[in-house]
């Protein structure tokens, strides 16, 4: 399977690396279905906070995940979800308690 590194949109640094393999949430939202190669560039930011109700993923606690060199914000890390929620049928990838990591994708 392909390998693809991911650089951030704004300052182009290196994010991390995936197999190039994605679980889709909603139109704009992606998730490596395969645990992360590396994932050095990014790091969790800001405070924990409840997903909006009625959303897909509604009722998980979420952190944003920004990138490490210029603080801009790419995307999720599911800190915790109910069992039989979406984000558990996705496979949980991330390092130990990392979670899951989902990524805001522009122009795939
Ligand atoms: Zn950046």
């Amino acid at each position: 399977m392909d390998i693809v590194t991911c650089h951030c949109l704004k300052c182009q640094s290196e994010l991390g690396r995936f197999r190039n393999s994605w679980n889709g949430i909603g139109n704009t939202y992606f998730s490596p279905v395969h645990p992360p190669l590396s994932v050095n560039g990014v790091e969790s930011t800001g405070d924990i906070y409840e997903a909006a109700q009625g959303s897909q993923i509604e009722d998980s606690l979420l952190q944003d995940l920004a990138c490490a060199v210029c603080q801009h914000v790419l995307g999720l890390r599911c800190d915790s979800a109910p069992d039989s929620h979406l984000l558990q049928h996705l496979n949980l990838p991330g390092s130990e308690g990392s979670g899951l990591l989902i990524f805001y994708f522009e122009n795939l």
